[in-house]
């Protein structure tokens, strides 16, 4: 089955839906928490189309370390680096980014496009990561970060980036001006953070925050090519207003049977305007899969929610080589 309004348009749609990841379309509120996407130009018409990339594989547990100090390595250094799977679609290399756009969607939290020059494409698996080279008093200093725009787009990357009090990598990116920046340098893709094939089994995306954002290229993937496997989403924020594109995951399950969104406040509003799942995402985890074991679990944020998740996963009978993890660091989401 496929479903039908996206017939493997997802990209095209999700590019419609109110920031800048998905730039030239636009998300319609139809009121009753109905949404109806359209195209910006503003004919109406739901945009079909698009093609995806196969699954890659990797290591069941994929645990990235706190940001690191280093200087960028050589491209032949880079080369060499066992991050990626043997399947991927491109090996890690240092590549010059251009800074297109840089838009705060939620507060403290940026949507930054980047454009590659046009004979330097870059082909990525969903759930890989970037990591920059930035400089503080003299002294080199990585920050990653996934890539949350579309694995089709080749042309372009999407970042969402948290500013975090007092973080020097962060305060520097959603600070940049697209009028003024210099070209930059990454080392793309990375990660081993990737779908494996479902094989008949549910799967279960679990992130709280802005680690949501590797998970929607999987989304798409997913949704392109294996629309009859079940996905349920669990997004996790303190508050309503920190949720990224809420409205786009509410307007998917309407429209793809086997996708569900479960949206989890941690401090839901006092008024009661709320219906949604409260406390953390671990709970309504148990509170929806009380048995995970015919599930794949991939989870995305801060080290503390990956843990727990994943001694919740285990314990719900998960097998641990179908329990897929991002660590972005102690406190990072
Ligand atoms: C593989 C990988 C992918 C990542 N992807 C993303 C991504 O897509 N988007 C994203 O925003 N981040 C992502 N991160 C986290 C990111 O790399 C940085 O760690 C984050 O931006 C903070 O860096 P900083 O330089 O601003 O803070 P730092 O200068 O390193 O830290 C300053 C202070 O803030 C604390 N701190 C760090 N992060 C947070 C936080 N999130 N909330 C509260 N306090 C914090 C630190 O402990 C420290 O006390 C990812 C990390 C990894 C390893």
């Amino acid at each position: 089955m496929s479903p039908k309004p996206f017939g493997g348009g997802l990209t095209l749609l999700s590019e419609l839906v109110g920031h800048p990841r998905w730039k030239g379309m636009r998300l319609l509120d139809a009121g009753q928490g109905r949404y109806h996407a359209e195209a910006a130009s503003g004919d109406g018409t739901e945009v079909m189309g698009g093609c995806g990339m196969g699954s890659t594989r990797g290591e069941p547990e994929v645990a990235h370390g706190p940001a690191s100090t280093g200087d960028p390595p050589s491209e032949a250094a880079a080369s060499d680096r066992p991050a990626e799977p043997a399947s991927a679609p491109e090996r890690p290399r240092l590549r010059r980014l251009t800074l297109e756009s840089n838009t705060e969607i939620a507060p403290s939290i940026y949507v930054l496009t980047w454009k590659l020059p046009e004979e330097d494409p870059i082909t990525f698996a969903p759930g890989q990561y970037v990591t920059f080279y930035l400089k503080r008093d003299g002294r080199s200093l990585t920050r990653s970060y996934s890539i949350f725009s579309s694995a089709r787009r080749h042309d372009r990357l999407s970042l969402l980036i948290k500013k975090v009090p007092q973080g020097f990598g962060s305060h520097y990116l959603t600070a940049l001006d697209p009028l003024r920046t210099p070209t930059l340098s990454v080392l793309a893709p990375l990660g081993r953070f990737v779908l494996h094939d479902p094989e008949g089994r549910t799967m279960v995306l679990v992130a709280t925050g802005v680690g949501v954002a590797p998970f929607l290229p999987m989304l798409e993937r997913l949704h392109d090519k294996h629309p009859d496997t079940p996905v349920s989403l669990f997004c996790g924020t303190r508050f309503r207003e920190e949720f990224v594109d809420r409205p786009f995951f509410e307007l998917l399950e309407r429209e793809w049977p086997n996708f569900r969104f479960v949206p989890v406040l941690s401090r839901p509003p006092e008024d009661g305007s709320w219906n949604g799942a409260v406390g953390h995402v671990e709970e309504a985890l148990r509170a929806h899969f009380p048995d995970l074991s015919g599930a794949d679990v991939y989870l995305c944020g801060a080290n503390r929610m990956v843990n727990e998740t994943q001694g919740l996963a285990l314990e719900l009978g998960a097998k641990k080589d179908r329990i897929f993890v991002d660590r972005w660091g102690e406190h990072a989401d």
